[in-house]
């Protein structure tokens, strides 16, 4: 009894840091939006607001066959894309998936590695008859590291995220790289934009549903992406270009409070997964949001309860002292678990931390969970109120295209979200509307491919 009260106390305490009241949050969308104009006024700021070089909605008449080739964090996709217009499309294509050699090896090599997988799927179409012997193929490449831009089949690698480090790649064009691999290997295809997952999510979302005006990704990462015009885009006046026209903007989003760490709601465990994470001060916004932390979020405050004594006395807890241990697929588990008992939070501790749980502990475990899917989902609401608010989409209402594991697999986050935007913004918050954006990096390379051969 005395364990139960300690948890039901502890709870409590936590209840208080995890959550967000409705002002709190109207606070932080208005920062928000300071950020996201800053951003746009000016280079080099937190949230850098990268222009796109992708001028304008498709119309939705987009046709034709298109590759499209997706190097993203963990896989690496190749597809054919056949968009029939009327905002419909079919997609072929195969993953590879990338080992942490080929992540740290020589930068060449690995668009060597992407020309080589796309020549195979290339030759197969051939033979299956989907693509015609000596076609050369326009190709939309998804790049989604940082890079610099000056026009759209042109990018220049930032820094390498996400765990690759491939030397002699940071600095230079990527586009001119996968180029001289794909002539290496006589790969018949042309590649005419260079995009980020983001941004073809957008465009994808925007294809087949026009309503769509912002899209997010929620995945390892968080990011965001939405249409601008250019007259609003001051750091970019000097290019000439019509003060009518629209670009698209890459947030980088998941940079917003960073460094200075004034707006957003950190606890003392994310401020130990901020230091000890390899880029301390930095993606303030995405530590708190996205797939690659939240199972360690929940982690660290049970680590916190072991040292306690409250949690697993008398058990070996060396697994779950691991960092990053504990996968935020867990927390989906945790919070769908349909049986009374707890089963499937039985399963997880005892076969991946080899510890016995109580059922006063999963149904605490399970609390916490919510406690930290919940925060995510309302942070997530404050930056799409903050675009919203900018844009001043309120009024009409708008849709906002979604992808990644976390708004896909994890149950009530998109639910979540939605409540988060009627908090903020009363009744006409429910004129937001998300939805999950199938295949958009894929697709939305390929679209943005053809509005870039149509505007030639
Ligand atoms: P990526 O962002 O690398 O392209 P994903 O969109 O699949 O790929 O996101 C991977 C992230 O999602 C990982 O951090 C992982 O922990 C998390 N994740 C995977 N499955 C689930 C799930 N069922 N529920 C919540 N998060 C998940």
């Amino acid at each position: 009894h005395a364990t139960k009260r300690k948890m039901a106390d502890h709870l409590r305490r936590l209840e208080t840091m995890f959550t967000l009241t409705p002002q709190r949050m109207r606070m932080i969308v208005e920062a928000f939006k300071d950020a996201l104009e800053l951003g746009l006024s000016k280079s080099g700021q937190v949230v850098p607001m990268i222009p796109t070089y992708v001028f304008g909605w498709p119309t939705g008449k987009e046709a034709g066959n298109y590759l499209a080739v997706d190097l993203g964090g963990t896989n690496l996709r190749v597809c054919l894309v056949t968009l029939q217009g009327g905002g419909k499309w079919e997609i072929t294509q195969t993953k590879y998936r990338l080992s942490e050699e080929q992540k740290h090896d020589e930068g060449q090599l690995l668009f060597d590695f992407c020309a080589e997988c796309l020549k195979a799927f290339v030759e197969s179409s051939i033979e299956s008859g989907t693509i015609q012997r000596g076609a050369v193929l326009p190709l939309g490449f998804t790049f989604s590291y940082p890079c610099s831009q000056d026009k759209i089949d042109h990018g220049v690698l930032i820094r390498w995220t996400k765990g690759f480090g491939a030397p002699n790649t940071e600095g230079r064009d990527v586009v001119e790289m996968f180029k001289r691999s794909l002539e290496k290997h006589n790969v018949p295809a042309e590649i005419v934009a260079l995009t980020c997952d983001t941004t073809g999510t957008l465009i994808a979302s925007h294809y087949v549903n026009s309503d769509t005006k912002i899209a997010c990704i929620f995945g390892t990462g968080c990011n965001a992406a939405y249409m601008e015009r250019a007259r609003d885009i001051p750091k970019i006046s000097s290019l000439g270009i019509g003060s009518e026209d629209e670009i698209a903007i890459n947030c980088e989003w998941g940079a917003f409070d960073s460094f200075e760490h004034e707006h957003l709601p950190r606890t003392k465990y994310d401020i130990i997964i901020d230091e000890a994470s390899n880029k301390p001060g930095e993606q303030a916004f995405e530590k708190l949001i996205s797939g690659r932390y939240l199972g360690e979020i929940l982690r660290l405050i049970i680590c916190e309860l072991i040292d306690e004594g409250v949690l697993f006395l008398g058990q070996n807890t060396y697994k779950i002292e691991i960092p990053y241990s504990f996968d935020t697929a867990f927390l989906s588990l945790m919070e769908s678990d349909p049986t009374d008992e707890l089963l499937m939070i039985i399963g997880i501790f005892s076969h991946f931390f080899a510890v016995e749980t109580t059922l006063a502990e999963r149904q605490f475990f399970r609390a916490l969970a919510k406690l930290v899917g919940r925060r995510a989902a309302r942070l997530s609401a404050c930056g799409i109120a903050a675009i919203v608010s900018k844009m001043g989409y309120l009024e009409e209402g708008c849709a906002v295209g979604a992808d990644g594991s976390l708004y896909n697999k994890y149950p009530k986050f998109a639910e979540r979200i939605h409540e988060g935007l009627v908090d903020i913004f009363g009744e006409k918050g429910r004129g937001i509307t998300t939805y999950h954006a199938e295949d958009g990096s894929g697709i939305g390379s390929a679209i943005v491919a053809a509005m870039t051969k149509n505007r030639k």
